[in-house]
């Protein structure tokens, strides 16, 4: 080590966010004038800025080469050391997901951190930490009573929200399961079927075994926190206090998120409830992490480090020694695998709950043939009887299309002309509302030209149709119907369109709970999670698309929405056995709609698993895609086959090549996104270490590539590992 300008002073090594692709992939060093504890908050001048960074251990994997002229290295400004460091086990979290996911470790870390306290000084930080103490100690905060012996008692009392729960006996063998296995845990449950309050049991156990004992618990939806976290607040703040159970998501203000994080890593919040970010929160006492609806595609992140949070969870729990409940009615296919029996290799102990709580049948689902209905026929004549006939009853019924807008194209009669946007490879939409064409890709958007802008001809049409006309349809069609107090039917439509002011989304639900609506028109947002308990009919306009789409998993995602929107009706006992699904579709006999009809994720699973085993698809294989984006189609496609190309003549990844298949460059299938070219390369191998270690290697050619003035026009490229989109 060299030595330091001032005597006493020690080298540290500190972790910053460095920009994506820079060549400081490690962490930086600097001096201080006492000893820094690895993971203790620090602010360090770089360039010219101060920054936010974390002491890294010198072991780690992300340590710098030390060739550093030490009289060029500069001090730290201020150790934030008010603060606890963060624990050995965060720690390797971050460096297990910057290295698996390709991405530097102070990219990762820096990203885990709430962004408030990247412009806190030492000062500013320590007096907000005096300030919470002094609200910690002030109010009636409930005493850590004796707790009961959570071995002997695998339900303990919770509070008094607890008391009048009655567990149906699966509830209580998958509980029971829970306590005496190690898990990883898949709570298959039916919708309807208590999963959430089989989540709390398991998590009052563990908090009242353990008087620090903290839970992790994640919902895929910032939609979704609120009704989740009035639950567990009613169940766990009258024992443990106000403090106990805190969340966690994008949706929240700086100043929230940071109280939220402080509580965690203090210990303070013993439950805290999250979207995929969460995965990160700094818990010393993490006992349990629970990851509910685990199929859900948001738990995998779009930008940055593209991390699955479900995946890290599983590390994560291994990691920390706590335990890991995965709970879906659709699991996605990996983890059903992954659950199979032992014997045949499985690694996750499946608990299986197949019947809902008091609330009767799964409902009937119903296939109409469109092939049999009049052409332009939007919603079939029984479809629309079906819906009538619950308005006249009181019922709710919910639509659902998976399109926004008026029209997905406008066009011209004469010419042919397409509402095309000029930046990007799609169509605008038109939104009759304010006569918009809307580009949802760029965001372009401008009004309804007068007259075809190629030919003059005045006469263009919105061709196909979004959620906004179908709910405009719809009310043409009802505009006769009667609710039982003699007034016409109330119809809202729910989607991003709609619920783009704060607190429109909660509004528009309420009305739906209360009544006032009767038929509810959406996108599929209007299909996750939210619990009505007064709609008997579910209806999927054009489900067909996904049964064709070239993305492998396009029917899993569909299977699992439609077996969650059919979850949405009859969820209230006295009206469930007379709710329905309806699907309009094409392919009537489809064997996804045959298992659909049956309720039977399980057929369903093995028949996708085993075209999925035919084909070596995930989870048969492993998968990672470098996408670049450029100027010219040429220029990204060009930037991976070369770096694909350059991979191949260098000797030390000959090996790893033969395990596994670089694709050729193709453009990504939305080719084009505001003016900027994508293309995609996909990498697969039977192997993951042979993948990884693939990956490892071949960055530092991604980057000498990228650096060959044959690249000139590529703008950015990134590694995706186990991509969800192809
Ligand atoms: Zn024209
Ligand atoms: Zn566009």
């Amino acid at each position: 080590m060299p030595p330091p300008p001032i005597p006493g002073h020690c080298l540290t090594q500190v972790l910053v966010q460095t920009p994506a692709h820079s060549q400081m992939a490690g962490a930086l060093s600097y001096w201080s004038p006492t000893p820094v504890q690895p993971g203790t908050l620090v602010r360090v001048p770089l360039g010219q800025r101060e920054l936010l960074g974390v002491v890294w251990p010198s072991e780690s994997p992300a340590a710098p080469e030390v060739a550093l002229d030490p009289a060029k290295l500069r001090p730290i400004t201020a150790a934030l050391d008010a603060l606890p460091p963060l624990n050995h086990h965060w720690r390797a979290l971050i460096n297990f997901a910057a290295s698996y996911y390709q991405r530097t470790a102070g990219e990762v870390a820096l990203a885990a951190l709430p962004p408030q306290l990247r412009d806190m000084s030492s000062v500013q930080l320590a007096r907000r930490l005096k300030k919470r103490a002094k609200a910690a100690a002030t109010p009636a905060r409930p005493s850590t009573r004796p707790t009961h012996d959570a071995t002997s008692t695998p339900t303990p009392d919770a509070g008094p929200a607890a008391a009048s729960v009655v567990l149906t006996a699966e509830q209580q063998q998958a509980i029971d399961q829970f306590h005496q296995q190690p898990g990883p845990f898949l709570l298959f449950g039916a919708t309807g079927s208590g999963k959430t309050e089989v989540f709390m049991h398991c998590t009052a156990a563990l908090l009242a075994a353990s008087p620090e004992a903290q839970a992790l618990v994640m919902v895929p939806e910032i939609n979704l926190t609120p009704q989740l976290e009035a639950r567990f607040k009613a169940r766990f703040c009258a024992r443990y206090g106000d403090d106990a159970v805190v969340s966690l998501h994008s949706g929240m203000t700086p100043a929230q998120r940071l109280n939220s994080w402080l509580a965690a890593h203090s210990g303070a919040a013993r439950v805290v409830l999250g979207t995929r970010m969460a995965v990160f929160a700094s818990m010393p006492h993490l006992q349990l992490i629970v990851v509910d609806e685990e199929h859900d595609p948001s738990y995998k992140s779009g930008e940055g480090a593209r991390y699955s949070a479900r995946d890290l969870a599983i590390y994560r729990a291994r990691l920390e020694g706590a335990k890991v409940m995965l709970g879906s009615a659709t699991p996605s296919l990996e983890s059903w695998h992954h659950s199979r029996p032992a014997a045949e290799g499985g690694r996750y102990l499946r608990l299986e709950m197949p019947s809902r709580v008091g609330r009767g049948q799964l409902p009937l689902v119903r296939r109409v043939d469109m092939n049999h209905q009049p052409k332009s026929c939007i919603i079939a004549a029984p479809l629309l009887a079906a819906i009538a006939q619950r308005i006249a009853r009181g019922e709710q019924s919910m639509v659902f299309l998976n399109r926004r807008g008026y029209a997905p194209v406008l066009q011209c009669s004469d010419c042919d002309w397409k509402s095309e946007c000029p930046h990007c490879s799609a169509y605008r939409v038109f939104h009759k509302i304010d006569r918009t064409l809307r580009c949802h890709h760029c965001g372009l958007s401008e009004r309804v030209p007068r007259a075809c802008p190629a030919c003059g001809n005045s006469d263009i049409m919105p061709l196909g149709r979004g959620t906004e006309r179908l709910e405009e349809h719809l009310a043409e069609l009802l505009a006769d119907v009667r609710r039982p107090d003699g007034q016409p039917a109330r119809i809202v439509r729910i989607d991003a369109d709609t619920t783009r002011l704060k607190g429109t989304l909660e509004s528009q639900l309420a009305q739906v709970h209360t009544g006032e609506v009767d038929v509810l028109v959406g996108t599929q947002m209007i299909a996750k999670g939210h619990d009505f308990r007064r709609i008997t009919l579910v209806a999927a306009v054009n489900p067909d698309n996904a049964l064709f789409s070239s993305d492998f998993r396009a029917p899993e995602r569909l299977f699992s929405l439609l077996m969650q929107a059919a979850g949405r009706a009859g969820r209230d006992e006295t009206v469930a056995n007379q709710s329905e699904m309806w699907l309009q579709t094409f392919q009537p006999a489809h064997p996804l709609y045959e298992a659909l009809k049956q309720h039977d994720y399980p057929a369903f699973a093995a028949s996708q698993l085993k075209e999925r085993q035919q084909a070596a698809m995930p989870p048969f294989s492993f998968q990672a895609l470098v996408r670049a984006e450029a100027r010219s189609q040429e220029a990204a496609q060009g930037f991976l086959n070369l770096a694909s190309q350059a991979a191949a003549s260098e000797s030390d990844m000959a090996a790893l090549l033969a395990q596994l298949t670089l694709y050729p460059a193709v453009p990504m299938s939305m080719a084009r996104i505001a003016n900027v070219e994508r293309a995609q390369m996909l990498v697969e191998s039977p192997s993951r270490t042979a993948l990884q270690r693939f990956l490892s290697a071949w960055q530092a050619v991604l980057h000498h590539t990228r650096a060959d003035p044959r690249c000139k026009g590529v703008i950015r490229w990134a590694i995706d590992v186990d991509p969800l989109n192809i």
